[in-house]
């Protein structure tokens, strides 16, 4: 039997349709298939490979971290050079903008995905402000696990019901739904733009007034930013286009540079919580391993070292124009390289994607949105790379 059969076979398939595609080696910007055709990736595994695939100072960074050791004893134990050092510099990162309790994040719980850093800061949003109800928007993905899942779109999670309670769904954009905010509420967690959505902005009004909300009613404010953090729209962080920082930052995805990281962060008086009542109140034993937090760092310097902001957001710029012109698509939406082209329709795209894919680009779509294409590339495309794109999506009518 051939890899394809055996992954077919023995690895669980959540869909009947798999790409199924197989690539024995991926660089930069590109993957590369068997025949060593290749395949510029403008997805990034979602938003993970943000400065490109096999850096050399990534696979320096992992290689060195493996000589000296990989796992040591679980999480918030041991003093581990490579975690203390990856949170040492994203603290720095948020250190420039306050909360709306003018404190400054401080404190980084390391998990090992996404969904538990969700997790993490559910259990830590309950346990501080005491209060069970916790607001997310429709729409919203925040992970597959039970409690991720229970903030998730409704059509999404209905069939794994019963899951949390006290769960509420608010809309975006909506400024009457801000008064649902009240003084039961423990957490509103949003996207700062809803990604699996299709690439959902969030105007600055509505959340300056959903902040001022949760201030009013000591509500914590959570920006899951899994997707929109660590230079993907152009901004270190999303929070630093509407000014101000929430109580809780949630990161996964590029943070761990292409091994499994992720981690929720907040200011230490509120971190402090899971010290006592019970004691050792969260737990992980693989969360912040240090391989993980070897290549996240690394990832993380590279992004501060090398990869320029303002050319992140004039790439993002010249993709959308390029779709803009394309007469199948309705409209470009996102900022930076968090984009989503719409087209009439799934049947439309799925033609795209496929002649995409055959002249060598991969895409794909969104899980709620099927009829928007998924541009995220590595934030490090070169315009060269750009020109070949171009003359791809000028070339491909279906
Ligand atoms: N939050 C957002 C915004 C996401 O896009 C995702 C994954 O796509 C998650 C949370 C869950 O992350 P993970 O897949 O690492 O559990």
């Amino acid at each position: 039997m051939n890899l394809r059969q055996l992954f077919l076979n023995n690895i669980a398939q959540t869909s009947d349709f798999p790409l199924a595609l197989e690539f024995p080696r991926a660089e930069g910007s590109f993957l590369f298939d068997k025949d060593n055709k290749p395949y510029l990736d403008l997805i990034s595994g979602i938003s993970v490979s943000n400065v490109g695939h096999r850096h050399p100072r990534v696979t320096q960074a992992i290689k060195d971290q493996v000589d000296n050791y990989m796992h040591q004893l679980v999480y918030g134990e041991f003093v581990q050079a490579p975690q203390v050092l990856l949170a040492k510099t994203l603290v720095e990162t948020l250190s420039t903008h306050k909360t709306h309790r003018n404190q400054v994040i401080d404190n980084v719980y390391f998990t090992n995905s996404g969904a538990e850093a969700v997790e993490g800061t559910m259990k830590l949003a309950k346990r501080f402000t005491g209060r069970a109800e916790i607001l997310s928007f429709r729409n919203a993905y925040h992970g597959s696990t039970q409690g991720a899942l229970s903030l998730s779109e409704s059509h999404y999670n209905r069939s794994f019901r019963p899951l949390l309670p006290e769960i509420g769904k608010l809309e975006r954009n909506n400024y009457d739904d801000i008064q649902r905010i009240s003084t039961k509420t423990a957490a509103v967690i949003i996207e700062p733009i809803g990604a699996e959505s299709g690439v959902r902005l969030t105007e600055a009004a509505f959340m300056k007034q959903l902040s001022e909300r949760c201030k009013e009613t000591g509500t914590l404010l959570i920006f899951d930013e899994i997707q929109t953090g660590l230079g993907r729209i152009g901004y270190l962080w999303c929070l630093e286009k509407f000014g101000f920082a929430p109580d809780i930052v949630l990161s996964a995805k590029a943070l761990g540079g292409g091994l499994p990281l992720g981690a929720f962060m907040a200011p230490k008086e509120i971190m402090s919580v899971f010290k006592e009542n019970p004691v050792l109140g969260h737990i992980t034993t693989y969360g912040g391993n240090p391989v993980s937090c070897a290549c996240g760092l690394a990832s993380l310097q590279v992004l501060l070292e090398e990869i320029n902001l303002d050319e992140v957001v004039r790439k993002g710029q010249r993709i959308k124009q390029i779709f803009e012109k394309h007469a199948a698509v309705k409209e470009v939406r996102g900022e930076g390289l968090l984009l989503a082209a719409e087209f009439d329709g799934f049947v439309t795209l799925k033609a795209y994607i496929d002649k995409y894919i055959e002249s060598g680009i991969i895409t794909d779509w969104f899980l709620y949105c099927d009829n928007s294409m998924r541009i995220s590339p590595p934030l490090n495309i070169s315009d060269s790379e750009i020109d070949d794109l171009e003359k791809v999506v000028k070339s491909c009518f279906v």
